[in-house]
């Protein structure tokens, strides 16, 4: 399957999305948005398409997206036609608000006459029957006895009933999710409906909260799920500006090895009572100075040569920092001691030249084998501890 030119699902690399937080109507604000995502890294974006203003706006973003669009459409399928026949590269049903088989007949047909997909999400917010009384008070009451469970049992059978409809329609461009606020009812729901259907999946837990909050509750149930296999695609959400969901979406595949880096890694030492100098400050400086460095280096900050190097194994630069001094290595060979005024320089400058020499196809980043030997941390037999950090 793709979502115009993103592969998905199978072999496919797990696909980053996030939303736009601006009016769609709003061309130029969309557009502005829709280009920092994807500069950031995003695979996907979607747009929320209310009105027909909004979908009356789409041929324009879509011509000036770098990235394929996703329309989410609630309630009126109307906006799903008027999305596709502007060329929109996916459609998100929500079965919780879209319910009429002969408007899902309909936006089936024309999806299936252009080759768009079409995603069925469910979500815990909207499950539970809205129209039929007696089938919601039979759904709440289930829910009042074992909220999980029955949260699971209700996701399954309400994708199964809809899905029914694509099956008879023929239709097999779907892509699934099942969203919850709770991650546990994500894990549990994902894994249930990742056995039951062969759709890919589309992760995520929702209304997660701001970014302080909401990446703990999105990514315990995402790296969970993810490190099982389970996911095809995943977005992150946050109440905040949507370029964070992009960062740490794109940062989990990086750390559990399913999307290869195109910036620098900052590996740092959460400090102890071991520490000699300001490393917190050090890290945050170093942080932003790596921003302007486009190579995959691994750079290491570490607050102490007793456990720093073990810890920095890997690394292609890194810094051991003690008694106002700092001796910085690359790819394990030491390179020079610098003042704890010049550490930051120093540091970057390495990292500077060593990414250079990457890209001059002199050096090869780290691959995890690069093993750091340790100055000598043990003490001597008058019980002195000799820290080539002081001493340079
Ligand atoms: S590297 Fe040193 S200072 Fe940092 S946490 Fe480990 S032992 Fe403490």
């Amino acid at each position: 399957m793709h979502i115009g030119s993103v592969p998905l699902g199978g072999d496919a690399p797990v696909v980053v999305q996030s939303m736009t937080s601006t009016y769609t109507y709003d061309i130029d604000a969309t557009v502005a948005q829709i280009r920092a995502l994807a500069a950031k890294g995003c695979d996907v974006v979607r747009v929320a398409t209310p009105d027909k203003r909004d979908t009356a706006a789409l041929p324009a973003i879509l011509e000036q997206s770098p990235v394929p669009i996703v329309a989410d459409v609630h309630f009126h399928f109307e906006r799903a036609l008027e999305a596709i026949e502007a060329g929109i590269h996916k459609i998100r049903l929500n079965p919780g608000n879209i319910t009429d088989r002969n408007q899902v007949d309909r936006v089936i047909r024309a999806c299936r006459e252009r080759g768009i997909p079409i995603r069925v999400g469910v979500n815990e917010g909207s499950i539970v029957e809205r129209k039929d009384k007696e089938t919601r008070a039979g759904e709440m009451s289930a829910l009042s006895s074992d909220r999980h469970a029955h949260m699971i049992r209700l996701m399954v059978q309400k994708l199964e009933d809809y899905l029914r409809i694509f099956d008879e329609n023929d239709f097999g461009d779907v892509v699934i999710s099942a969203k919850s606020i709770d991650p546990r009812i994500c894990i549990d729901a994902y894994r249930a409906i990742s056995e039951r259907f062969d759709f890919p999946l589309h992760l995520g837990v929702t209304h997660a909260g701001p970014p302080e909050t909401g990446r703990i509750r999105s990514v315990s149930a995402l790296a969970a799920l993810l490190a099982d296999g389970i996911g095809d695609t995943i977005r992150i959400s946050y109440a905040a500006d949507p370029i964070f969901e992009v960062e740490d979406g794109k940062e989990l595949l990086c750390v559990l090895g399913m999307r290869n880096r195109d910036e620098p890694e900052l590996i740092a030492c959460p400090t102890c009572g071991r520490i000699e100098i300001d490393l917190i400050k050090l890290v945050a400086e170093v942080r932003r100075k790596l921003a302007a460095i486009k190579t995959p280096v691994k750079v290491a900050v570490m607050g102490c040569v007793v456990n720093g190097p073990g810890e920095a194994e890997g690394a292609d630069v890194a810094v051991f920092a003690g008694k106002g001094k700092g001796i910085i290595y690359v790819q394990g060979e030491q390179t020079r001691t610098v003042s704890e005024a010049d550490m930051l320089e120093a540091l970057y400058e390495e990292a500077v030249a060593f990414a250079e020499k990457v890209e001059r196809g002199e050096a090869q980043l780290s691959s995890g084998g690069v093993s750091i030997v340790p100055p000598d941390p043990l003490p001597r037999a008058d019980g002195s501890i000799p820290l080539p950090v002081a001493k340079a």
